[in-house]
C-alpha cells in the first residue's frame, strides 16, 4: 500500500526520476538518446558511489535548471531546500565553466571566474561529487561529440577534473577519467603505452604468479589474514611517469604491483617485515603512508624489491579501511557516514571529514567571507588542488596558472609574446628580482619591459614551459631574406 505523499528515500527518488523525464522530455543527446538517458546514468553512478539521498536527487535533476522550463523553486518546493541548494551549486558551476572559452585559460583564467568557482564549490563539497559523476558519464559517451569538442573535454579533465578527484582521494574515479581522457587527447600515445604495459604483464606473468605463491605461503604460515591482488599500472599514469624519467622504462619500479590488504594496522607491518625477509627491498623505496599518510589522506605501506628471479615489484599493503578509502575517498566518507554528515550539511558544517580533508573546510570559509563581501587574501588561501600547478597572479589580481617550477619568463610569455620578448626585469612580491628565480604558488609577479629589448639566446637556460620555448624560438628566427649554414654537432 502507497500513501499520496509519502516522503520515503525511494519515493522521491522515484518522483525526481518523474520529475526529470517529464522536463527533459522530446530532448536528445549527441549519442541520439533520449537525455534522460545521462541524468540516469548520473544517479547511478552516485548511487554506486554510496551517496546520501538529497545527492542522488539533485544527480537526476542536475540539468533541468540549464536545459529546461523547470525553475530552482519547483524543485525547493518538491524537494526542499538541500537539494535545491545543490542543484544551484551544480549550475554555477557550469555557468562558471562556459564563461571560459579557451581551455588554455580556464580555471581559473581570471579573478572572476576563479571566485565564482569557488563560492560555487566552497558551499558543499557535494556539488563537486556531482560535477564528477556528470563529468565521467559525457566521458563515458564522448565518442558521440565531434573531435574538437572530444578534444576540449579531454584535456580539461585531465588537467582540472581528474586532479580533483585525486585531491578526494578517490583512486577509482581518476583513474578512469584519466584514462578514458588521455585516449582522445593523445590517441597515438595511448595505443602505444597499452601495448607496452600488456607486453611487460605478459612477460612478467610467471614471476608475478611464483612470486605470490611464495607471499601465499608465507603469510599461511604465520596464520594472517589477507587479501591479495595484483594491479594493473594505468596507461595516463604510465605516460606521468615516463615523463618525468625522460621515457626510461627502466626506472619505472611499479610495473608489477601486488597489493595486500589485512585486519589492521599491526598486521601490515607483520606483513611488510615478512616480504622483507623472503626479497631484498629497493633502496629508498619504503613507504610509510600510514604514519605518514598523503596530503589527501590516502594511506599504505609501500615497498619494492627485487624477487628470486630478480624482477621488481612493488607491494602495497593497507587495511579494509584504507583500502576503501584510497578508491573511493571522500565519497567513501559519505557512505560510512551518511546521517551524520547530512545533518551536519543541513547545519551548514562540516565536522565529519577527514582531517586530511581540511583544504574543503577552507575552502568553505573563504567562500563564506566572499558571500559576506569581505577581503580575501587569495595568497594566503593554499588550494593546492592542481599538484603540479601553481597559481600566479598580475599586480591587477589575474590569475595565472602555471606548472610547478616555472620562472618569471613563462610567465611574461604566457601573458604575451609581446611582453615575454622585451623583458628586461621582474619584480616578485613588490621586490625586485631575477629572472632564474622560480615562482612560488600566490607569488604577485610584474614583470618589467622595454621597447628596447630584444629576446637573447640565453634566455632558454631560463625557461620551463614548451609555450614559452615555442614563443622564444619563433623570437629568434632570423629574418626569412638571411640564410644560415646549419652546423652539426
Ligand atoms: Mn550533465
Amino acid at each position: 500500500m502507497t500513501t499520496k505523499s509519502s516522503n520515503s528515500k525511494d519515493d522521491r527518488i522515484k518522483r525526481a526520476v518523474e520529475m526529470a523525464k517529464k522536463a527533459h522530455e522530446g530532448q536528445l543527446r549527441k549519442t541520439g538518446e533520449p537525455y534522460i538517458v545521462h541524468p540516469l546514468a548520473v544517479k547511478k553512478i552516485l548511487e554506486e558511489w554510496g551517496m546520501d539521498e538529497d545527492t542522488i536527487i539533485a544527480g537526476i535533476l542536475h540539468d533541468t535548471i540549464e536545459d529546461t522550463d523547470l525553475t530552482l523553486d519547483d524543485i525547493k518546493q518538491e524537494f526542499g531546500e538541500s537539494v535545491a541548494f545543490l542543484v544551484d551549486g551544480v549550475t554555477k558551476l557550469s555557468t562558471a565553466r562556459n564563461g571560459m572559452r579557451d581551455i588554455d585559460t580556464y580555471l581559473p583564467a581570471t579573478r572572476d571566474n576563479f571566485l565564482r568557482l569557488m563560492i560555487a564549490l566552497g558551499d558543499d563539497i557535494r556539488v563537486l561529487i556531482i560535477k564528477l559523476a556528470d563529468r565521467l558519464h559525457n566521458l563515458r559517451t564522448l565518442s558521440a561529440l565531434p573531435p574538437d569538442k572530444q578534444k576540449k573535454i579531454a584535456k580539461e579533465t585531465l588537467e582540472v577534473f581528474a586532479p580533483l578527484a585525486d585531491r578526494l582521494n578517490m583512486g577509482l574515479l581518476r583513474v578512469e577519467m584519466a584514462d578514458l581522457a588521455f585516449k582522445y587527447v593523445d590517441p597515438k600515445r595511448f595505443d602505444e603505452l597499452e601495448q607496452l604495459i600488456k607486453k611487460y604483464n605478459k612477460s612478467a606473468e610467471k614471476s608475478l604468479a611464483k612470486t605470490e605463491e611464495e607471499i601465499r605461503r608465507a603469510l599461511r604460515k604465520e596464520k594472517i589474514k589477507y587479501k591479495l591482488s595484483g594491479r594493473v599500472k594505468s596507461v595516463y599514469s604510465l605516460h606521468k611517469k615516463l615523463a618525468k624519467h625522460h621515457q626510461n622504462m627502466g626506472e619505472i619500479y611499479d610495473l608489477m604491483a601486488l597489493r595486500i590488504i589485512v585486519e589492521d594496522v599491526t598486521t601490515c607491518y607483520l606483513v611488510l617485515g615478512i616480504i622483507h625477509s623472503l626479497y631484498t627491498p629497493m633502496d629508498g623505496r619504503i613507504k610509510d603512508y600510514i604514519a605518514m599518510p598523503k596530503q589527501n589522506g590516502y594511506q599504505s605501506l609501500h615497498t619494492t624489491v627485487i624477487t628470486k628471479d630478480k624482477h621488481i615489484v612493488e607491494f602495497q599493503i593497507r587495511t579494509n579501511e584504507m583500502h576503501e578509502y584510497a578508491e573511493r575517498g571522500l565519497a567513501a566518507s559519505f557512505y560510512y557516514n551518511e546521517q551524520k554528515l547530512t545533518e551536519s550539511y543541513k547545519k551548514g558544517k562540516i565536522e565529519h571529514l577527514p582531517t586530511n580533508l581540511l583544504w574543503i573546510t577552507e575552502l568553505q570559509m573563504t567562500a563564506a567571507k566572499l558571500r559576506e563581501g569581505k577581503k580575501v587574501d587569495l595568497k594566503k588561501l593554499k588550494l593546492n588542488l592542481f599538484a603540479d600547478k601553481i597559481f600566479v597572479y598580475t599586480p591587477k589580481g589575474d590569475i595565472i596558472d602555471l606548472p610547478k617550477g616555472a620562472l618569471p619568463l613563462d610567465f611574461a610569455y604566457k601573458l604575451h609574446s609581446e611582453i615575454g620578448d622585451h623583458v628586461v626585469g621582474v619584480k616578485i612580491n613588490g621586490k625586485m628580482s631575477n629572472l632564474g628565480k622560480k615562482l612560488e604558488h600566490g607569488d604577485v609577479v610584474e614583470i618589467l619591459t622595454s621597447k628596447n629589448q630584444t629576446p637573447k639566446q640565453t634566455w632558454f637556460n631560463k625557461i620551463i614551459t614548451p609555450h614559452a620555448r615555442q614563443k622564444l624560438r619563433h623570437a629568434l628566427r632570423p629574418a626569412p631574406n638571411q640564410t644560415t649554414s646549419r652546423k652539426k654537432h
